[in-house]
């Protein structure tokens, strides 16, 4: 069905979930979505993309933006800074699509509290010790950093409670079905339905 305008979307998940299979299995499901590209001032891993990944700014520049109010939300996770433009959120939601956000906790309070309405997932690995081997599995960051990951993961865990949805990535293909099924219940919920009467894209 048209939509006027989309909805926001927020998930967050200690890294090494798997978000980021869980989202391109999420993209290739649905056509309505528009990923939301971070900035960030940490260095790109190999092969990651300026632009389509993060865009990879300096701190002076990260700094301006955050000043100029350029953010929709920013935090700062491990010792690198991360923030949502907010200019091509609002430009997707108001052209009808429905906009993914790949944020961690602060950031996502942040969202919550300006967009009451965004729909809230947290995605969690099936136990630490998993989310552990997946961090070393990758290979790419060094043992100070993996250790930095873990335990900023447990604090993370602490803020599940705050978000409206809990997924539990046992296998990507299920955890992409569920927040798939989530985004369609979001969709479906009384307040998007009636803005959508009121704007005549549908009629009762
Ligand atoms: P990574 O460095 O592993 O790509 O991301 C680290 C964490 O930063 C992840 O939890 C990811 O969701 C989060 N993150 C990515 N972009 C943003 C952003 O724009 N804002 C906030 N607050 N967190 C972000």
């Amino acid at each position: 069905m048209k939509r006027e305008r989309g909805i926001l979307i927020v998930l967050s998940g200690p890294s090494g979930s798997g978000k980021s299979t869980v989202i391109s299995e999420l993209l290739k499901r649905r056509d309505d979505i528009r990923f939301s590209v971070s900035a960030t001032t940490r260095a790109p891993r190999p092969g990651e993309t300026d632009g389509k990944d993060y865009y990879f700014i300096g701190r002076d520049q990260f700094a301006r933006m955050a000043d100029q109010g350029a953010f929709l939300e920013h935090a700062e996770y491990v010792g690198n800074r991360y923030g949502t433009p907010a200019g091509p959120v609002d430009e997707n939601l108001n052209a009808g699509y429905n906009v993914l956000l790949d944020i961690e906790v602060q950031g996502a309070a942040q969202v919550l509290k300006k967009r009451p309405d965004a729909v809230s997932v947290f995605l969690c690995p099936p136990s630490l010790a998993e989310l552990e081997r997946r961090l070393r599995g990758r290979g790419t960051d060094p043992e100070d950093k993996i250790k930095s990951r873990l335990d900023t993961a447990r604090r993370e865990y602490e803020q599940a409670k705050n978000y409206a949805y809990i997924v539990v990535n046992d296998d990507a293909d299920t955890a992409a079905a569920e927040l798939d099924a989530i985004i369609t219940a979001g969709l479906c919920r009384s307040g998007e339905r009636l803005k959508s009467i009121q704007e005549g894209v549908i009629s009762i």
